[in-house]
């Protein structure tokens, strides 16, 4: 209670005005290789919060963006919900059919899109009939036809207002997107201003609370490496802009270009998924970034053999948790032990909780279980899948959102994840981890990834299968056995966890983020 005044609403308008009032001389460098100070990056933000306005953009209106990293989607990630508006972020590697269906799902009624999507827009177009304004963006001199009304900078650069943006409810929603559909259909998720506000300063404590190497500073500089489109880029945008670090935007990821970019810019701090960081260490060869890089890895576990491969090329990868329903980040590694061998083992554990985040691991029952489902309450997770409530309820169950994962928490308060709930096998009555499997399976020579899927088995509930690409040798199932057998022999694993076929293939099929897609993988077994 209290005169309404003294409410001071948590908005992102906020974030962007702490960060001028920081007076950062730090860059943002951007995909057209132009670069520009803070006090430039609000001048564009406020120029296309007019452009928008302009364009009769209105509170509550949502506005979708398709386009790989870029400085001009960092603008959206602030202009859009800076208006009352809500971003949507479209995931570009969904199938046609699942873009249109996001879409029109969030109910979109303007879209932003890079030139590179602009033959699939111009596919699409007919089949979107809630979107009536179209505005291309693109970074080479020159854009061919596209069905856009209008240029991105050409809008920019003909508004002599910046758009004065102004207080509401921080309950108001600012951002949307799908989930991946790795284990299903992709289902609309939804964050509040509040939400968004209370993860970026989380974020920045939990930095706070860990060692120099896992952090993010003013003296660093920033290159996303986990899609925009996809969680927030892991929130780290908003992090960066607030501390006011020097950023590099890198566009679509092609591995020498990422690898250049280091270089030139002196890139040190980034994130992404276990993919992106094998891809980096392949560009790198035998050589090594300008300076050490910080990276969290994150969407899959952080296998000890990719840590290990990465740390010997100067890449310090450290792993953090969460998923599309969690903003996304729920747990963060800590490594602030004198033990490097404890330091090794525990960079690849999910890591503690983020401030303000509870976490418990439960039974079918929501009791406490030493092993179980992880099961998460903080301030930014999704209230729902869209309007169905029947999912919606389902996620919230006993008041804690579900997360499908199994996870064991350690003795210094890292959960550990185990694998997810419709991963693990269930075999001989026990429960094997099929990520545990991969990982043993990695560290054998000649394998470049492995990945295991249970199948039904009359006597046994379920079988694990393994699918293997090599880089040399091929192994054999045998070897695979003698080589998982002294795991077993250490208790490591149960000895049904022993693959009982091995299926060599060229590539792993991977989901629009890059993770291994055991959906399809159970289809071709099918
Ligand atoms: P999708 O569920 O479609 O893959 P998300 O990006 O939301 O899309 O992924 C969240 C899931 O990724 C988590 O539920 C978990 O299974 C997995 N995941 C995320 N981070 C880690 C991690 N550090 N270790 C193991 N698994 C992780």
């Amino acid at each position: 209670p209290g005169p309404d005044v003294y409410r001071y609403p948590l908005l992102i308008r906020h974030l962007l005005q702490s960060a001028m009032d920081n007076r950062s001389t730090n860059e943002i460098v951007g995909t057209d290789g132009r670069r520009h100070g803070y006090a430039e990056l609000d001048r564009r933000i406020g120029r296309l919060g007019a452009v928008l306005t302009d364009l009769g953009v209105r509170p509550g209106d949502t506005i979708a963006v398709m386009d790989w990293d870029s400085h001009r989607y960092l603008e959206a990630y602030f202009a859009i919900p800076m208006l009352g508006a809500v971003l949507q972020m479209v995931n570009v590697r969904l199938s046609p059919e699942q873009i249109v269906f996001t879409l029109q799902d969030s109910g979109a009624t303007l879209l932003l899109f890079h030139s590179d999507f602009a033959p699939l827009v111009a596919d699409l177009k007919g089949r979107l009939p809630l979107i009536d304004r179209w505005i291309v963006m693109h970074d080479g001199a020159g854009v061919g036809a596209t069905s856009a009304d209008a240029e991105y900078e050409a809008l920019l650069a003909a508004e002599a207002e910046l758009h004065p943006f102004e207080d509401f409810d921080e309950n108001a929603l600012a951002t949307t997107f799908h989930t991946t559909g790795t284990t299903g259909l992709p289902k609309r998720v939804a964050f509040s201003h509040r939400q968004l506000v209370l993860h970026t300063l989380a974020i920045m404590s939990a930095f706070s609370m860990r060692p120099e190497r896992q952090r993010l500073t003013t003296a660093d500089v920033y290159m996303p490496l986990t899609p925009m489109f996809h969680v927030h880029a892991w929130g780290l945008p908003y992090v960066a802009t607030l501390m006011g670090v020097k950023q590099v935007y890198p566009g679509r990821y092609i591995p020498d270009r990422l690898i250049a970019l280091q270089r030139q810019e002196d890139v040190t701090f980034s994130h992404g998924v276990p993919t992106i960081l094998q891809m980096l260490l392949g560009a790198l060869g035998d050589a090594r970034p300008s300076r050490p890089w910080k990276m969290i890895v994150g969407g899959s576990a952080l296998a000890q053999p990719l840590h290990d491969a990465a740390a010997a090329h100067d890449i310090h990868a450290f792993a953090g948790y969460g998923m599309s329903e969690t903003a996304p980040v729920v747990t963060l590694a800590r490594l602030d032990s004198d033990d490097p061998d404890e330091e090794r083992g525990r960079a690849r554990l999910a890591g503690q909780p983020i401030p303000l985040v509870q976490v418990r691991v439960v039974d079918t029952e929501m009791q406490d279980s030493a092993e179980g489902e992880l099961v998460v309450r903080a301030p930014w997770l999704t209230a729902g899948y869209g309007t169905d409530e029947a999912a919606s309820a389902d996620l919230w169950r006993g008041g804690w959102l579900h997360t499908q994962d199994v996870a064991r928490i350690c003795d210094r308060g890292d959960v550990e994840i185990r694998d997810r709930l419709k991963d693990v096998i269930k075999t001989g009555g026990e429960w094997v981890s099929s990520t545990q499997i991969e990982e043993l399976v990695m560290q054998y020579p000649d394998v470049a990834a492995a990945a295991v899927v249970g199948v039904p088995d009359a006597r046994w509930g379920e079988r694990p299968i393994l699918f293997v690409v090599a880089s040399g040798h091929h192994p054999t199932l045998a070897a695979m056995h003698a080589h998982l057998s002294l795991h077993v022999d250490r208790g490591a694993i149960s000895r049904y966890a022993l693959p009982d076929r091995l299926i060599m293939l060229d590539d792993l099929p991977r989901t629009s983020v890059g993770k291994i897609d055991k959906k399809a993988l159970r289809n071709m077994l099918a």
